[in-house]
């Protein structure tokens, strides 16, 4: 398999002085914090099968921001900004590329879509991070939602309470709390990350009624060991989050170095099935390649041959995700 090197993928440079001071090196290849922010040559290299939008939302897309993937929940990208951006971003043909926030015509589009969609039940609010707008535009947005269908179940996608904990404030949660039916999803990748601010974050979201999930990526030299995946995964019961999903790296461009082999990620959970409760397992999943849907990897997994691993896909069909070697350094 013939790698390419070229400029390195289109995806910005920002990061939080809360999420920098987490870090104790500034070099990426000592510290798993400095890692997810500090951009290496690596992400030069490109994979052939490696793409900048490796879960095919654009396939999907149905407005200009609603994504439709899935018969039960759509996916709405409310703001192109986040407040650190991790270099193994899976959504790079979108995050930080200007489309800003979105704008009072694309909203309209995307509720006139589900107006006409009544089978959708859930919608995500993602981009991006929706926490980059203000709380008024997140009360106008979410309002407008509820406008379309009251039972809507709203989760909100973010990172913020791990890159700027202090942007989860009072008035944010008593705003979001004020509609029914809404979830948090955060991301934590690393225990590091679990602060004393995210844990007030946490309960001020808590407190205002909103449960609180996580979604952690596997990610190579930063959170790929037993040790460490066990502390983070106890540590968001402690705080009050439930770990929902462990993901396989998504194939985006320049990003190789981070992921971690199928095999050495089956082998994590079962060291950590033996060791953790049901209530801080998470569910090793995959987006398959080419928007071919998401998957429980343990359960999906039919064989894994010399350069693939092959699993049923939520069509019943069977799906390729390329076994890698993974031979090359760490970010
Ligand atoms: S917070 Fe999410 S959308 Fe933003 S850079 Fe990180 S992975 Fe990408």
């Amino acid at each position: 398999m013939k790698a390419t090197s070229g400029p390195v993928a289109r995806l910005p440079y920002g990061v939080t002085p809360a999420f920098a001071r987490l870090a104790r090196s500034e070099d990426p290849r000592r510290d798993p914090i400095a890692a997810q922010y500090v951009p290496t040559e690596s992400e030069r290299v490109t994979l052939p099968y490696e793409t900048d939008d490796p879960i095919g939302d654009t396939r999907y897309l149905v407005t200009e921001r609603l994504v439709h993937h899935y018969t039960d929940r759509a996916l709405l990208l409310v703001s192109d900004r986040c407040a650190t951006y991790c270099r193994f971003c899976f959504r790079r043909h979108f995050t930080g590329h200007g489309g800003g926030r979105i704008t009072e015509s694309q909203l309209e589009d995307a509720c006139t879509y589900l107006g006409g969609a009544p089978g959708i039940k859930e919608i995500l609010l993602s981009g991006g991070d929706p926490l980059m707008l203000s709380d008024q535009e997140l009360e106008t947005i979410i309002g407008r939602l509820k406008k379309v269908d009251p039972r809507y179940i709203i989760r909100v996608c973010t990172r913020m309470p791990v890159f700027l904990p202090s942007r989860v404030t009072e008035s944010l949660a008593h705003m979001l709390g004020s509609f029914d039916s809404i979830w948090a999803v955060i991301h934590a990748d690393h225990p590091r990350e679990l602060s004393d601010d995210l844990r007030v974050a946490v309960r001020r979201l808590l407190a205002a009624g909103i449960p609180v999930l996580d979604q952690t990526v596997l990610l190579r030299g930063i959170n790929d060991d037993a040790d460490t995946l066990e502390e983070l995964f106890r540590g968001l019961v402690r705080a009050g989050v439930k770990p929902y999903y462990l993901f396989q790296g998504d194939l985006a461009a320049g990003t190789s170095h981070f992921r971690v082999t199928i095999e050495r990620g089956i082998e994590l959970m079962r060291e950590l099935r033996s060791r953790l409760s049901g209530l801080a397992l998470p569910t090793y999943a995959v987006d398959l390649p080419r928007g071919a849907g998401k998957v429980p990897i343990e359960s999906s997994l039919l064989r894994i041959e010399e350069d693939a691993y092959v699993l049923r896909g939520p069509d019943g069909g069977e799906h390729r995700y390329p076994r890698e070697s993974n031979q090359g350094g760490h970010p």
